[in-house]
């Protein structure tokens, strides 16, 4: 689904991203993990074209980002995001949040593009609040519409950057349970957590990262039981 080869980026004279390769199957269950700074955020928004490349190739779904400049706009279609803070648009509803981007980019109709939000919003479990505006709701609630916001496109591989890192604690369960069950039903996903608890029970694979570079990667059992790099020792003790 997706595929990652020699992927170089810089700001600037800043080298952020160096050497990375990484191969994602159809329903594979990806966890980010690593400190501040170390990339994660960059390298998930190279995937749907949020950030140019300068080395490298991102294929997404048989699509070539950097082929032809057309291709970003096939890819994002493919690729739904979800951001630490939220990104509703605060002027529309719940439901036209919803709808909006199905609307431009897809060319469906009115009728079908609410028809959608309505199943996806009740997919997380939020469909009584569709008259809503962004800021009449929780947090958890908030994340929740972004998560099916995201789905409306309905995408191939969803992106998740630190989703629940600016919610509350209690409502973290509730956003992280909306991804469980995406997860279960077999989406392929990439998320950028710290939530080990979450990486244990879903990733098929953890990736840590550092400067830039993906350090190790493993299964969950193997990643906390056994981690290679010293880095990833470290980072496990500070968060654990
Ligand atoms: P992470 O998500 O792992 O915390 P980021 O991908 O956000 O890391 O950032 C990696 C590095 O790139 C950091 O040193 C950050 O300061 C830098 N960086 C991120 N975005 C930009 C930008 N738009 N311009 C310049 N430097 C950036
Ligand atoms: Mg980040």
């Amino acid at each position: 689904m997706i595929e990652i080869q020699a992927l170089n980026k810089w700001y600037d004279q800043f080298h952020v991203l160096t050497d990375i390769d990484l191969t994602v199957a159809a329903g594979e269950r990806i966890v980010i993990c690593g400190p501040s700074g170390s990339g994660k955020s960059t390298l998930i928004r190279c995937i749907n074209g949020l950030e140019k490349i300068q080395k490298g190739r991102i294929v997404v779904d048989g699509i070539d980002l950097t082929a032809k400049a057309g291709n970003i706009d096939a890819i994002r279609q493919e690729v739904g995001m979800v951001f630490q803070q939220f990104n509703l648009f605060p002027h529309m509803t719940v439901l036209q949040n919803c709808m909006l981007a199905p609307m431009r980019s897809r060319g469906i109709s009115k009728v079908e593009a609410e028809a959608l939000a309505v199943k996806y919003l009740e997919r997380v479990r939020i469909g009584d609040q569709a008259h809503k505006y962004p800021s009449q709701l929780s947090g958890g609630q908030q994340q929740r519409v972004a998560i099916a916001r995201a789905l409306c496109m309905t995408p191939k591989v969803m992106l998740f950057d630190e989703p629940t890192s600016a919610l509350d604690p209690e409502m973290v369960k509730e956003v992280l349970d909306t991804m469980i069950s995406l997860a279960d039903d077999g989406m392929t996903m990439l998320c950028v957590t710290h939530e080990m608890g979450f990486a244990r029970s879903v990733a098929d694979r953890v990736i840590f990262m550092a400067d830039g570079t993906i350090i190790e990667q493993s299964p969950p059992e193997q990643f906390f039981s056994n981690p290679t790099h010293e880095k990833t020792r470290k980072f496990l003790g500070q968060i654990l």
